[in-house]
């Protein structure tokens, strides 16, 4: 599918690029031909890949500070001459706990990652599409901020949160050329999501059962969700938060699907 979404040459920043949805990602605006930069934690494994991948820069960092995501984007801007587009995939997971069990600051901790990282990430990419009346953004909300869950306390509301920030981003920046959306991913095979199964705090089998689609998704069914929200082939979209779950959010029924 190469540059069948216009997005050759299109400076694009995405973060959390190490791992499993950013990393494939950035596969995808890759093969598009896109002029990367890739964020992440570890600086020196996002070295190799940005070398594989031909991106022009990397920045080691943590999105909850200021100083970094302003850096990132600083060194982006620099690097490739300008920025059209951000994608931030840097997440985390929660402790998957009860209410009376979790630790304040833990549940600090996952909303600042989540909340907080999104909104500064965004902003400060903003900082130069807005003025130069051009940019597209996607974030990365989740199925767990549209539904409700049991013992997903500080991630659900967060990824709630990163959809509303979408809608009032939108709001605020699409006069300016800016759109800003997200995606829900459903269940996705990363390392985040192996993790969880490994710890026994997913039940994969009852997961293929609940998914009308029958199976959990791929980083590249993410991957390619993202890559149409911020090409021009979603123009005339902004504010939206999309589901890409296999179903998930769309079955209302009690236990597996096969049941009904
Ligand atoms: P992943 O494989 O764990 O990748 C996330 C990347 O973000 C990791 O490289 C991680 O580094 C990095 N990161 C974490 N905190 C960071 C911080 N403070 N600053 C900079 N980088 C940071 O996770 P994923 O499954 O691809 O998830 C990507 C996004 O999709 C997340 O926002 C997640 O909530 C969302 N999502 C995923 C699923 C799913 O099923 N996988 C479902 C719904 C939503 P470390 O490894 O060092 O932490």
């Amino acid at each position: 599918m190469t540059n069948s979404l216009g997005l050759a040459g299109k400076r694009v920043l995405v973060t959390g690029a190490a791992s499993g949805i950013g990393l494939e990602t950035a596969r995808v605006l890759a093969e598009e031909q896109a002029v990367l930069i890739l964020m992440d934690r570890d600086e020196a494994m996002l070295a190799g890949i940005a070398r594989e991948l031909g991106a022009v820069a990397s920045a080691g960092g943590d999105v909850t500070r200021e100083e970094d995501c302003d850096a990132m984007v600083a060194k982006a801007a620099v690097a490739a001459g300008g920025l059209d587009g951000l994608v931030h995939c840097a997440g985390i997971s929660d402790r998957v706990a009860k209410a009376f069990d979790i630790d304040i600051d833990e549940w600090q901790h996952i909303v600042d990652v989540t909340l907080r990282g999104t909104f500064l990430a965004c902003r400060a990419a903003a900082r130069i599409m807005v003025p130069q009346q051009r940019g597209s953004i996607v974030a990365m909300s989740s199925i767990r901020g549209l539904i409700g869950s049991p013992r997903r306390h500080a991630y659900g509301p967060a990824k709630t949160a990163v959809a509303m920030m979408a809608k009032n981003l939108a709001c605020e920046w699409s006069l300016s050329g800016v759109r800003i959306n997200a995606v829900a991913p459903g269940f996705i095979r990363t390392p985040m999501t192996d993790r969880l199964i490994a710890e026994g705090k997913l039940d994969e089998g009852l997961l293929i059962d609940r998914t009308p689609m029958g199976r959990l998704g791929s980083p590249l069914e993410i991957a390619r969700a993202t890559a149409f929200l911020l090409s021009d082939w979603s123009s005339y979209i902004t504010g939206v938060t999309l589901p890409v779950d296999g179903g998930w959010v769309a079955y209302g029924g009690a236990g597996p699907v096969e049941a009904h």
